[in-house]
């Protein structure tokens, strides 16, 4: 009978080791992705760990090895490599169906590509880069930048020296107001 402890998915199978040197790194991401939990240094039995240990470490060291071949003991194309975890994480995972990779969403990899600098802009980030069309402008009414967008959806001004004049003006606006309700004391 077979032994059900015979892999312990909480540490990254020693085949893989052998066979990408990112491994140790993208082995925790891979668990997360298909949905293992660890606890205490063990994973917990349930329908995906079964999966990943009877279809998909197999699945994972097979490409692997054919990536190794191709590389000729170059270096590791890192797309690639992002391709094969990807592929496994989605076929171990719930779904029937896995999404293919195309120029529009290459940023699916960045969870498996360990070198940030290698890593595809999502929509997310050129959102955040244009500032987007929707940041609202400056509260600063004598705003000398045009007014300018904000940079984020929790800035009021598109710059510190926006937020110091206002602040300022604000201040005094309000020392102003206190001093016009403070009942006057009778001497
Ligand atoms: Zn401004």
């Amino acid at each position: 009978m077979e032994n059900m402890t015979a892999i312990n998915l909480a540490t990254c199978p020693t085949e893989l080791l052998a066979l990408d040197a990112n491994a140790p790194t993208l082995w925790p991401v891979l668990l997360r992705k298909v949905g293992v939990t660890v606890s205490k240094g063990e994973h917990i039995e349930d329908k995906r760990a079964w999966i990943l240990r009877n279809f998909g470490v197999d699945d994972l060291s097979n490409r692997l090895a054919v990536q190794q071949t191709r590389e000729h003991g170059g270096p590791q194309d890192d797309l690639a490599r992002a391709m094969i975890w990807r592929h496994v994480a989605e076929a171990s995972s719930p779904g029937e169906t896995i999404a293919d990779i195309t120029a529009q969403n290459m940023y699916l990899l960045n969870a498996f590509i360990v070198a940030k600098t290698k890593r595809f802009a999502s929509p997310l980030d050129s959102l955040r880069s244009e500032g987007g069309p929707k940041l609202p402008l400056c509260q600063n009414a004598k705003c000398p930048n045009g007014p300018a967008r904000v940079p984020s959806s929790r800035a009021k001004y598109c710059s510190k020296s926006c937020r110091n004049v206002v602040s300022r003006r604000d201040g005094f606006v309000k020392a102003v107001r206190t001093a016009k309700i403070t009942p006057l004391k009778a001497a």
